[in-house]
């Protein structure tokens, strides 16, 4: 059967983030790293867990104080601090290869500038660097110590975006990313955005699954129209049961 939405309006973020707030709490941002930290953190955090992240974070700050010093690293000496995260070869190559880009159009790697671009363009600058799609875009700007009004549409969030309805079953998540901001209520600020992406992660981690959604424990459930997740419901039901 499908859901009555009660949020056809173009605020349709907002009953979501009301539902997930009643069950989840409030969420807040603990510490903010600098754009560039951040940029860095959103490519390790690929494909990866938040503690292998960490730890291959960790070990690339204290081998490289400065990030300038990553820019000349061969991948053979990057790629082993940051081991735990996924595609680690990839990224090795990667993360210097984003340094020179950056010391290339900018001088200085130093990314506060784009607290003074319109979100829209920050967005299109930090997705013109290679390999930064608009979640790790999104990321640098709203969790960094910018604190910009954009929402990190990851996989998790693409995943809810599309078995609420919010965005088609086949939507890029350049795609989601444009059609969840218009959904957005225009008097959100940075917090709030920060926020429902929290909740969102929350859900995805503790009912919204990619292969067994416990839609019988879920705060959305009542909103939901459950986009291609009839099989998977029975299972889930049957559990809640
Ligand atoms: S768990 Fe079920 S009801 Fe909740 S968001 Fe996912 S698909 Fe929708």
């Amino acid at each position: 059967m499908q859901a009555i939405l009660p949020f056809e309006t173009p605020n349709r973020l907002g009953p979501v983030r009301e539902r997930l707030l009643a069950a989840f709490g409030p969420q807040r941002a603990d510490a903010r790293p600098d754009p560039v930290t951040q940029l860095i953190r959103g490519c390790l955090a690929v494909r990866s867990g938040d503690e292998a992240t960490r730890v291959a974070l960790a070990r690339l700050r204290a081998a490289f104080p400065d990030w300038a010093a990553l820019a000349e690293a061969p991948a053979e000496a990057v790629e082993p601090l940051i081991a735990g995260v996924a595609d680690a070869d990839r990224k090795a190559r990667q993360l210097p290869l984003l340094m020179r880009t950056i010391m290339r159009q900018r001088g200085p790697i130093y990314l506060d500038f784009l607290g003074y671009l319109p979100v829209d363009r920050a967005m299109d600058w930090l997705t013109a660097l290679p390999g930064v799609g608009p979640a790790i875009a999104a990321a640098v700007l709203n969790v960094s110590t910018l604190s910009r009004p954009a929402l990190v549409v990851d996989g998790a969030v693409l995943r809810i975006a599309k078995r609420l309805g919010l965005v088609g079953r086949t939507a890029t998540s350049v795609q989601a990313y444009e059609t969840l901001m218009d959904m957005a209520p225009k008097r959100w600020i940075a917090a709030d955005f920060f926020e429902v992406h929290a909740l969102l992660r929350r859900l995805a981690h503790t009912r919204c699954s990619p292969a067994e959604p416990a839609c019988g424990r879920c705060p959305l459930a009542g909103i939901c129209r459950q986009v291609d997740v009839e099989g998977a419901q029975v299972v889930a039901w049957r559990k809640a049961g």
